[in-house]
């Protein structure tokens, strides 16, 4: 295409020169040449880490460069077989410590393309969704409210259309754009009021546009080396287990020195005690616990999208498990979002509609006698107004594959929103379709709906003139009525009338009927000035519709496994108090006592009243996407961490201001999405159920293998200590140690990352967003299991080096023993550690990886006892059923007793609480009104 910049050229020449038809947009073929030429719409991504640096950062560490540097010597000493095994050792944990990191990273990225933007985009005719990445110049796309622009595009219709710009131009304030060519030259971004950049959003207003740059050739692209340093974010428990891995090297060096000094000074032979002590020291820096728990903060992010909630930001995983309140919009996420129109009021009188779902069979009934649509001009103009005041559209789609019969029926689907949906259905059924009123109704004008005005109005020329039609909520829509339709007549909408209105609404409300409102106005001539106020005045009311929403199926049970889990359900809706408050009912959400609060009380409270109430209030209704920002402000301060859903643009400050912020994934916009930490793809209040239940369950099982993984070191140091102090040889010699570290602390520890959750994960209160990952005792049991099974291990060593008879293999048999002894005890306590109480009230073989992840170990141990090879390497003996017998009696011994001293001190309480180290559970609830 030519030089001259694009927003000089008219809509016109941009739709010829790009090849693009307005109403089909390009083809298919033509789309893929063009992706294949112009390269995806994506910006550079930054230099990520290739596997061969991630392999040899393996090798990074301070201790581990010791280890081999005194290996090289021991080998050039001539203990090659020594110095080769310990190379090989090190080498195999270098390429689990890779595997685990590689794994992590893998998820992460996999996360990140889940997340991708998507663009709605018109090939061959038909509008339709795909990731914005296959975007291409040429290509027309529509864009709305909440959208962001997906490439640089030359706008070709826009409705009312402003965009942010700040990220490009710095200007915080959204502008406007519109079609028309501009002439100057030079014109800076901020003015080029014709083109859409990618990155901006749309905040009102809607349009279509042809892309013009995509990818690096963007305005963004060329500042993308400003915006790539989007480093993954570490969650706060990963920067707080960085500092805990920093401690635990000082200590665990501090203690390897000291092993080291207190053997020489029994009489060690101190270059053998130094390689002790720096093969020590690798083993007990737990330095695969970073790798683990993003492993376990990755998989279980898997997990959640199969339950159908993406991730986007990592620390929300940690913080789903602390949530203590879910407030939740109404429409969509507690109920289903399938409008359908049950109930008429015109006039005084009540009508009903008949049929199911979307599909226009039906007819509209008043005492059970169908109304005669022809003698009814009050039924007439309502049905009109609920068509033309209408941006949805009735489709039938013909189902492939199905019976005859079936197929000939389809299925009546709706594009665009529901409640629009339900009305264009109920003109449908009274036989007024849209295509019927298309050639005598032309729209001139769009105030489009939202959730602070709730309402819409259009303005449409007709033979006769012009109409303005509006529809919203009745309570606000009758203020800007002066008429209203009475007996087929239009008379003063008297506030006795309008009373009536209120009444009938509340009465449709009461049973859980989502209303609303409808208005016109026959424009004159006079009337030039068509903005809100200029058309949304003086209205005539017409009558009002009543539709269903049913909640959720699994919505009930979902709020209840909140209660039980000690998170209170808040319902936050644009809609009605009475129909929010009688939904909240019936889903269980407003108990007895439970309190309903308006929009209006709201607004007129302050944050110190308002944060005296918010515990006890469980349905804000008739709210503004601003009063959520105010209820999560004041849940939050009243020591609550708040989940908070939202899906139009004005919410976003809300969902980034909860601790988790959630957005819809189908019906949200992209604006929602970004400012959220967590996206239902189902836009379901179950689907955050889940996703808190999972973000329990991974949190326990972080620190199920940190408390496995630390007290295993600390079991291996008491070993080497308590030996040293007590002026005995070494249990363990160097290659030993080193073995028991690369068998014990991988696949276990990784196992357990996967684990099962306990059953009454969902009857405890949720922890505290402050609590300390050593909380509820997990410090004590380290340190207590990791103390004995140190001494356990010694006892046998002891035992074994005093009672041996074969004086000449007395040390390397009790060596052997020790070391079969520490690794046993570990892979015994792994089980111990998939329980809050004791490995008694768990069975053991039901975490599968876990049983395969011991039997790998075990299998890795037992060749070093029997095969004559590994044994000169290893330097021990094969061992006989007794030494088993001691083996396995030290090794169980630590988990066994510590299990048998917590059920017995459990049973011992006859009115003990359940759990004695978990959190409290939660107390029954209080019965609710059905
Ligand atoms: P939630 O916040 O739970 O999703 P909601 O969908 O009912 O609730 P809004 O979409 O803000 O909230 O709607 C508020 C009110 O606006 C509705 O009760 C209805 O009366 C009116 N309304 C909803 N949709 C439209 C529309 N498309 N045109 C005109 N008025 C509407």
């Amino acid at each position: 295409m030519s030089q001259k910049p694009w927003y000089q050229w008219t809509s016109e020449e941009i739709l010829q020169s790009s090849g693009t038809e307005p109403s089909q947009g390009l083809s298919r073929e033509e789309a893929d040449k063009r992706l294949a030429s112009h390269g995806k719409n994506e910006l550079a991504e930054g230099q990520s880490i290739s596997p061969i640096t991630l392999f040899l950062n393996q090798f990074k560490d301070f201790m581990v460069l010791v280890l081999v540097g005194a290996t090289l010597v021991s080998g050039l000493l001539g203990e090659y077989l020594d110095a080769i095994t310990i190379i090989a050792i090190i080498f195999m944990n270098g390429i689990l410590g890779f595997l685990q990191e590689f794994r992590a990273e893998r998820s992460l990225r996999a996360l990140k393309e889940l997340s991708a933007p998507n663009a709605k985009v018109l090939r061959e005719g038909k509008l339709e969704s795909i990731p914005a990445r296959e975007l291409v110049p040429g290509d027309l796309i529509v864009l709305e409210s909440g959208d962001r622009v997906p490439a640089d595009v030359r706008f070709i219709e826009t409705t009312g259309m402003y965009v942010e710009e700040s990220a490009l131009t710095g200007e915080s304030v959204p502008v406007s754009k519109h079609t028309a060519a501009l002439e100057q030259d030079e014109i800076p971004l901020g003015d080029q009021r014709n083109l859409g950049f990618m990155g901006t959003m749309i905040t009102r207003g809607s349009g279509k546009a042809v892309v013009v740059r995509t990818g690096m050739q963007t305005e963004m692209g060329k500042i993308a080396d400003m915006i790539q340093n989007t480093d993954a974010i570490d969650t706060p428990l990963q920067r707080r287990l960085e500092q805990l891995g920093k401690i635990l090297i000082i200590v665990a060096l501090a203690l390897t020195v000291l092993v080291v000094v207190a053997g020489i000074l029994h009489g060690q032979e101190p270059y053998g005690m130094f390689l002790a002590g720096v093969s020590l020291a690798v083993a007990a820096i737990p330095e695969g616990l970073p790798a683990i728990v993003t492993i376990a903060l990755a998989l279980g992010v898997q997990r959640m999208i199969q339950r159908k909630a993406i991730v986007r930001k990592l620390p929300s995983v940690e913080t789903l498990g602390c949530a203590s309140v879910i407030c939740s919009d109404k429409t969509g996420t507690l109920t289903q979002n399938k409008m359908t129109v049950t109930h008429l009021w015109l006039g005084g009188d009540v009508m009903e509609v008949t049929g199911d779902g979307y599909e226009p069979q039906g007819a509209i009934v008043k005492e059970g006698k169908p109304v005669d649509l022809h003698n009814n001009q009050m039924l007439r103009r309502l049905l009109q107004v609920s068509v033309l005041c209408n941006n949805a559209s009735l489709h039938e789609e013909k189902q492939e594959g199905k019976r005859k019969e079936a197929a000939a029926a389809g299925v009546w689907t709706i594009k665009g929103d529901p409640t629009e949906g339900a009305l264009v259905v109920l003109g449908a059924k009274a036989g007024l379709t849209q295509s019927s009123l298309e050639g005598l109704y032309r729209r001139t004008l769009e105030l489009p709906f939202d959730s602070d005005r709730k309402r819409m109005s259009v303005v449409v020329e007709h033979q006769g003139g012009r109409m303005a039609c509006t529809k919203g909520a009745p309570d606000l829509l009758i203020q800007q009525c002066a008429y209203v339709l009475w007996d087929n007549r239009v008379i003063p909408f008297t506030p006795t009338l309008k009373q009536k209105v209120a009444a009938a609404a509340e009465g449709m409300a009461k049973n859980a009927l989502r209303v609303l409102g409808l208005a016109y106005r026959e424009l004159k001539e006079s009337d030039q000035q068509l903005d809100e106020p200029g058309v949304e005045c003086q209205l005539v009311f017409i009558g009002l519709t009543g539709m269903i929403d049913p909640p959720r199926r699994e919505v009930r049970e979902a709020i209840t496994k909140c209660r039980r889990a000690g998170i209170k359900t808040v319902m936050i809706t644009g809609d009605h108090q009475t129909t929010a408050e009688a939904i909240a009912r019936q889903l269980g959400i407003l108990p007895q006592d439970g309190q309903a609060m308006s929009g209006h009380q709201l607004a007129a409270m302050s944050d110190d009243e308002l944060d005296k109430r918010v515990n006890e209030v469980y349905v804000y209704a008739r709210v503004s996407p601003e009063h959520k920002l105010r209820i999560v402000k004041s849940l939050q301060r009243m020591g609550h961490t708040v989940a908070m859903t939202g899906d139009g643009v004005n919410d976003a400050p809300a969902i980034k201001a909860a601790d988790i912020g959630i957005a819809m994934g189908i019906s949200g916009t992209d604006v929602s999405k970004e400012a959220s930490s967590l996206i239902l793809s189902d836009d379901n209040f179950a689907t955050i159920v889940s996703a808190i239940e999972e973000g329990r369950g991974i949190y326990e099982n972080i620190r199920k293998f940190i408390r496995y993984l630390l007290a295993s070191n600390v079991g291996e140091i008491m070993t080497m200590f308590l030996a040293m102090m007590a002026g005995l040889p070494l249990p363990l010699i160097p290659i030993q140690i080193l073995w028991v570290n690369l068998v014990t602390d991988g696949l276990p520890a990784m196992a357990l990352g996967v684990d099962q959750a306990e059953k009454d994960l969902m009857l405890q209160k949720p922890r505290s967003a402050k609590e300390n990952i050593f909380a509820r005792r997990l410090g004590w049991k380290i340190i207590s299991r990791g103390i004995l099974i140190g001494v356990c291990t010694l006892a046998a060593f002891y035992i074994a080096l005093t009672t041996a008879s074969d004086d000449a293999n007395t040390l390397i048999k009790a060596q052997t023993i020790a070391f079969v002894t520490l690794v046993m005890a570990q892979l015994i306590h792994v089980f111990d550690c998939r329980s809050s109480r004791s490995i008694f009230h768990r069975n053991p073989l039901q975490n599968v990886w876990l049983v395969l992840a011991v039997g790998s170990s075990l299998l890795l141990v037992l060749p070093v006892l029997y095969v004559d090879a590994l044994r000169t390497i290893f330097k021990t003996v094969p061992l006989g059923v007794t030494d088993w017998a001691l083996v396995l009696v030290f090794a169980g011994i630590p988990t066994f007793l510590m299990g048998i001293g917590s059920v017995l001190s459990t049973s011992g309480r006859k009115t003990a609480p359940p759990r004695k180290n978990g959190p409290k559970r939660v107390k029954p609830m209080k019965p609710v009104v059905r």
